[in-house]
């Protein structure tokens, strides 16, 4: 069972938490809990990190006392037992006086490399799983925390987004976590965090507990795994734009992986890649809302639905880079050259477009990013006689319409763009992947939400 960061945002939440992992060792199931950091906490260490390096001393101290403070009344509220709450409050203390060091350290230098973000970035997960761990001693089920380190995942050096070296971590992971259950222990594993090979902290990327919680399901053969969330599942639109946005009973892994890469937050893109070898089920679920049964993503395609398009999504924080120029046209390996320069650079590219005449080439890559990209483009292309222009837009977002019967569906492509621009809204870019599971294109970022309104309205997703 994963919980992410809504879930334990508050010390109440926590208890509900607590109490649905109860039932289910009640119940006599083995239970592998994976957290993530409570509710906006790592985009505070994200913020905190660009703070120390730009040498701020009293932002940290004043940022300290916020966390202790944010953890300390989540503790207060979770875990009812004095003794208990006391240990965890320690716990919790020591971690955070060693998030201070590391970010005055930070300070002092004055740099922040991707290693020492990453180290920074850990804490939230690192303060969450204790927390959490101790709401259930609370509930009289014997538990432990660990790091997503401690618990075996191990990665490469890819900071920010770092990739798990598969059968080293599978190995690990059964030989660390699955004696605890049969010793009725209930493990508590931090999401979203592990090491190399050599012991530095990484991170698996933005959601990444998601990850965390397949991996670890995989290594242990588990009969499913619970992604709990703050909405009933996986919806045809995200329902915080589309109010009459439908839960989606059963997808495939294929659909689903294809939602998850095109923002359906419900999911950190990679996470479904360890179970579907495994062909463990996943089932997304609401915290709030127990009763129901969520999304269940398996290998099967139960659906009857013949309509093409299943569910709608918006994709914020992106940027569009055109590299345009006479030189690129006919000349072999040039939209190579430009992929392979992006790529040294670590920056990955999302969507991609080239026009026929190959004098134009489109990209999308995450905003954050734009700056980098320019730069590696504009050192490398230009005053070469290859490319003349690189140009950028980074008010931009991508809309993707996904669904399984998209593929040898006519006319889904013109019936998509028919109506974004009945809303007079201009696109920017298209691209469809020859997979047929989804078409998606930019817009500007303010006609993002009229365009996923308008595709739910057109392929009427609400009455499902
Ligand atoms: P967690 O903190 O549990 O990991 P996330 O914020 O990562 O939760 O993901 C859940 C959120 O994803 C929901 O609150 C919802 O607003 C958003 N979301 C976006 N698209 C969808 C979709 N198609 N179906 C369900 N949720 C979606
Ligand atoms: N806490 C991390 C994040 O905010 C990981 C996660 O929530 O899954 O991205
Ligand atoms: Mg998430």
């Amino acid at each position: 069972m994963k919980f992410g960061g809504t879930s334990v945002a508050t010390g109440e939440n926590t208890r509900k938490v607590a109490s649905l992992v109860e039932e289910s060792v009640k119940q006599g199931c083995s239970v592998v809990v994976v957290v993530s950091a409570l509710d906006g906490v790592t985009d505070e260490l994200f913020e905190a990190a660009e703070q120390a390096r730009k040498e701020k001393q009293e932002y940290i101290q004043a940022f300290k006392q916020r966390m202790f403070e944010r953890h300390c009344a989540a503790i207060t509220k979770a875990i009812k037992n004095s003794t208990i709450r006391k240990e965890v409050e320690q716990t919790v203390r020591k971690i955070i006086e060693e998030l201070e060091k590391v970010l005055t350290g930070i300070c002092y230098v004055g740099e922040l490399t991707p290693k020492s973000k990453d180290y920074v970035l850990s804490f939230g997960e690192r303060m969450s799983a204790p927390i959490v761990c101790g709401a259930l001693q609370d509930l009289k089920i014997e538990s432990r925390s660990l790091t997503g380190k401690a618990a075996g995942i191990v990665t490469d050096s890819n900071f920010g987004d770092a990739n798990p070296l598969f059968n080293v971590t599978m190995h690990q992971l059964k030989e660390r976590i699955e004696p605890l259950p049969e010793e009725k222990v209930t493990p508590v594993v931090s999401g979203y965090i592990a090491a190399t090979q050599d012991g530095v902290v990484t991170t698996l990327g933005r959601g990444g507990s998601d990850y965390t919680a397949t991996l670890i399901g995989a290594a242990l053969s588990v009969d499913e795994v619970w992604i709990w969330t703050d909405v009933d599942g996986i919806m045809t639109a995200d329902p915080k734009i589309v109010s009459s946005a439908h839960l989606l009973p059963q997808l495939s892994y294929q659909e689903a992986a294809e939602m998850a890469i095109f923002g359906a937050k419900a999911m950190h893109p990679r996470a479904l890649e360890p179970i579907m070898k495994a062909d463990i089920p996943a089932r997304i679920r609401n915290v709030f809302n127990p009763k129901n049964h969520g999304t269940l993503i398996s290998s099967e395609q139960t659906s009857t639905r013949q309509d093409a398009v299943k569910a709608v999504a918006m994709i914020k924080d992106v940027a569009l880079i055109n590299v345009s120029g006479g030189g690129m046209v006919g000349a072999p390996g040039s939209y190579a050259r430009i992929l392979d320069l992006l790529g040294k650079n670590g920056i990955n590219v999302m969507m991609i477009s080239a026009a026929a005449s190959e004098a134009n080439i489109s990209l999308v890559i995450r905003r954050n990013l734009l700056g980098r990209a320019l730069s590696a483009l504009e050192i490398a292309l230009l005053g070469k006689g290859f490319a003349s222009e690189v140009t950028a837009e980074d008010d931009v977002c991508v809309i993707a319409a996904m669904g399984a019967n998209m593929k040898g569906t006519l006319g889904v492509a013109s019936r998509i763009f028919t109506t974004v621009a009945r809303k007079k809204i201009n696109i920017r870019m298209i691209a469809q992947g020859s997979s047929e599971l989804n078409i998606s294109f930019v817009v500007k970022e303010t006609d993002g939400e009229a365009a996923v309104r308008a595709i739910h309205d057109e392929f009427k997703l609400d009455k499902m």
